[in-house]
């Protein structure tokens, strides 16, 4: 982009393009509750809509926007006040227009040198996470610890499991290769990064261990120790365990506190998996989520799930951060520059897996300054308000039960009359493009996730949703 370019955008058409941009979004933000949450489109319809051949010459802007039109009806409505899926991607507007500075100034901040202030604004606003969070000091660039953003919180895991594999092996396995003797243990409610992890990792699925979990889904530190014993004694090496807080099926906290000394025992790895829950410590009420994660070596949360944070955007801390360093540091000719020859500057190309970097630290960080410590503890606390009223609507209809704790923002609910009942009344709830949720196995029974946390969702939003949940529910029981 410059000022009289035949070829690329000039600044002129790039300020006119942009301000019908900025009012495109800001219109479907108006209107994004008059589409159907969950879109209606068939394999292949997005597809067949598109032009079959590239343009061969330049098309105006006004045209490629107006082709929004065409993918507007495969859009699924992640940021819909009725989008109850998954788990919450929550944007805001400052971070929306924190990823656009980010990506018009098209920094890669794969080297403290290669842009200073990616570096540095990354590192100062993972600190402050840690003050607002209350999480373990050692987490700070200040001891011996230190944040980084990865994409996800797969990425993170993964990344964990690396440095916990090298420092098992005494750096054998990036010398020579696999060992086989490598064990991980996470709960069969974690989630599936883990696993993938393990492959990725080289670690090898049947050396992945699944702990079981108690009554309200959360990992049982007897069975974690029996397995780790068990191991052993066969000549196996225990490296690492995975704890969740907030798994994905039901938002079961495992038991840090009771994880982490068996950890220390036997000299294990402890990575902390807080992707959807970790904002909740944001508010000092909640702050129990994170009880024993003082014991942790690592621990991940996502704010592009729970914290406003447009996509992606997933926090990684390690308590010390010489043990990534080793498992990941790469040094080619073309990389050398005096500012990491001075070993004054984090080089986060060595914490992480690409080299190339995003400017994902300015989204987050105009997100921390837009809504305040207070603003966003009121989100949160909003969010767990709701949360008790859909609850307590769920539990006056005898029709329905309450499956799991709810200790966050995500109901696991059924209808009593069984699981192909529900699985018809989840598709009819979907199909009506009113709302959107997913479901989950527990205990053997198919269950309804209602999670809630999208920015744009208020009390009425899930009044009306629930009420026609009820209505949905009674024809088909009239069926
Ligand atoms: N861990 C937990 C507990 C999750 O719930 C999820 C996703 O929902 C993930 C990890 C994976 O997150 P990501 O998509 O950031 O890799």
């Amino acid at each position: 982009m410059n000022k009289t370019s035949k070829l690329h955008m000039t600044t002129k058409e790039f300020r006119e393009a942009g301000y019908k941009v900025i009012d495109w979004i800001a219109d479907y933000y108006d209107q994004i509750e008059d589409y159907p949450v969950f879109p209606k489109v068939k394999p292949g319809d997005v597809r067949s809509s598109l032009p079959t051949q590239p343009p061969v010459s330049s098309r105006k802007y006004d045209e490629i926007l107006k082709d929004m039109d065409i993918l507007m009806p495969g859009i699924t409505h992640w940021q819909s006040p009725n989008f109850h899926a998954f788990f919450p991607c929550a944007t805001s507007g400052p971070a929306i227009l924190g990823d656009l500075i980010s990506t018009g100034l098209g920094v890669n901040g794969m080297n403290w040198v290669t842009s200073p202030s990616t570096t540095e604004l990354e590192s100062h606003v993972l600190d402050w996470l840690v003050d607002m969070l209350e999480l373990p000091k050692k987490f700070k660039t200040s001891s011996t610890g230190g944040g980084v953003l990865q994409d996800t919180a797969s990425s993170s895991s993964l990344v964990a499991l690396i440095a916990a594999r090298e420092k098992a092996s005494n750096g054998e396995i990036n010398d020579s290769g696999y060992n086989q003797k490598l064990t991980v243990y996470t709960s069969s409610q974690a989630h599936s990064s883990i696993e993938k992890a393990v492959k990725i990792a080289g670690i090898g699925k049947n050396n992945l261990r699944l702990v079981d979990v108690d009554e309200s889904f959360a990992m049982d530190p007897n069975h974690l120790k029996e397995l780790i014993l068990s191991d052993i004694e066969q000549g196996l090496q225990p490296a690492y365990v995975c704890a969740t807080v907030g798994t994905t099926s039901s938002t079961a906290i495992d038991p840090v506190d009771k994880i982490g000394p068996i950890c220390k025992e036997f000299g294990i790895w402890l990575h902390v998996d807080a992707a959807m829950a970790g904002p909740a410590a944001l508010c000092p009420e909640y702050r129990f989520i994170n009880n024993g994660v003082e014991f942790a070596d690592s621990y991940t949360f996502n704010p592009h799930k729970w914290m406003l944070t447009s996509f992606d955007c997933s926090v990684f801390y390690i308590s010390k951060r010489e043990s990534l360093v080793d498992a990941l540091s790469i040094m080619p000719e073309y990389l050398k520059n005096t500012a990491t020859e001075s070993q004054q500057v984090f080089d986060f190309r060595d914490w992480g897996i690409p080299l190339g970097r995003r400017f994902r630290a300015l989204k987050l960080w105009q997100v921390i300054n837009y809504y305040g410590i207070e603003g966003l503890q009121e989100y949160i606390k909003g969010n767990m308000i709701n949360t008790e009223r859909v609850k307590s609507w769920i539990e006056k209809n005898s029709n329905f039960e309450i499956v799991a704790p709810v200790p966050l923002t995500l109901i696991c609910f059924r209808h009593k009359k069984g699981d192909d009942f529900n699985q018809k009344l989840l598709r009819r709830m979907n199909d009506s493009g009113k709302m959107y949720m997913t479901h989950t196995i527990l205990k053997g029974q198919y269950v309804i996730r209602f999670s809630i946390g999208t920015a744009t969702t208020n009390l009425d939003h899930l009044k009306s949703t629930w009420n026609c949940i009820e209505k949905y529910a009674s024809e088909l029981e009239n069926n």
